[in-house]
């Protein structure tokens, strides 16, 4: 076993995400509310999100994975503990 335990999970911060300016968390807030919607999770102060749903956050954004994480974590919206779900890929 790692000493750092297992996998975080991905969990944005729902919100201080509607605390942002529409033009930075525009994008980030339609693909969240899209996976609400989904799942009939609407509330929740947290949403728990899948691996795979930050590598089409980041082809959104145009970025990578690790940058847009760390944008995200800039932004409030991820906790810093994130890295380490990122650096899993
Ligand atoms: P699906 O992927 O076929 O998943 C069906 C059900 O399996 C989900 O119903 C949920 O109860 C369970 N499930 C699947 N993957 C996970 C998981 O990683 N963790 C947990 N706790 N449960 C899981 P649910 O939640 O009502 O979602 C319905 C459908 O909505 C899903 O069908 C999927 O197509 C979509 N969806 C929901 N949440 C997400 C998401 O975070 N990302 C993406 N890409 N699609 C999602
Ligand atoms: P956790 O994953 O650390 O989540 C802690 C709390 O954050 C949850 O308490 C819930 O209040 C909130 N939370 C996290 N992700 C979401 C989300 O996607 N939607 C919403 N609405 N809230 C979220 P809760 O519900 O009492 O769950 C306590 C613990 O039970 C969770 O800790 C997790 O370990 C487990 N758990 C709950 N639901 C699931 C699930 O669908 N799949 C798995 N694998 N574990 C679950
Ligand atoms: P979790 O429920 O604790 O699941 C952790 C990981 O176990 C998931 O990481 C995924 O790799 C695997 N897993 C769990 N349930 C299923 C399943 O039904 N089908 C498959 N193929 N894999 C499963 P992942 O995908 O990165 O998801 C991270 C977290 O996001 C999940 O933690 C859960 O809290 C949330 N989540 C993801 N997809 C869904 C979904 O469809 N519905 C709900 N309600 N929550 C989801």
């Amino acid at each position: 076993p790692t000493p750092l335990g297992p996998t975080p999970k991905l969990v944005i911060d729902l919100e201080r995400m509607q605390q942002l300016p529409q033009d930075k968390a525009g994008p980030l807030a339609r693909y969240i509310a899209t996976i609400q919607s989904q799942r009939g999770d609407y509330n929740g102060r947290v949403l728990s999100i899948r691996q795979e749903d930050l590598r089409s956050l980041a082809v959104i954004y145009d970025r990578s994975p690790g940058d847009l994480t760390e944008e995200l974590i800039d932004w409030g919206v991820l906790d810093p503990e994130a890295r380490r779900a990122v650096d899993a890929f």
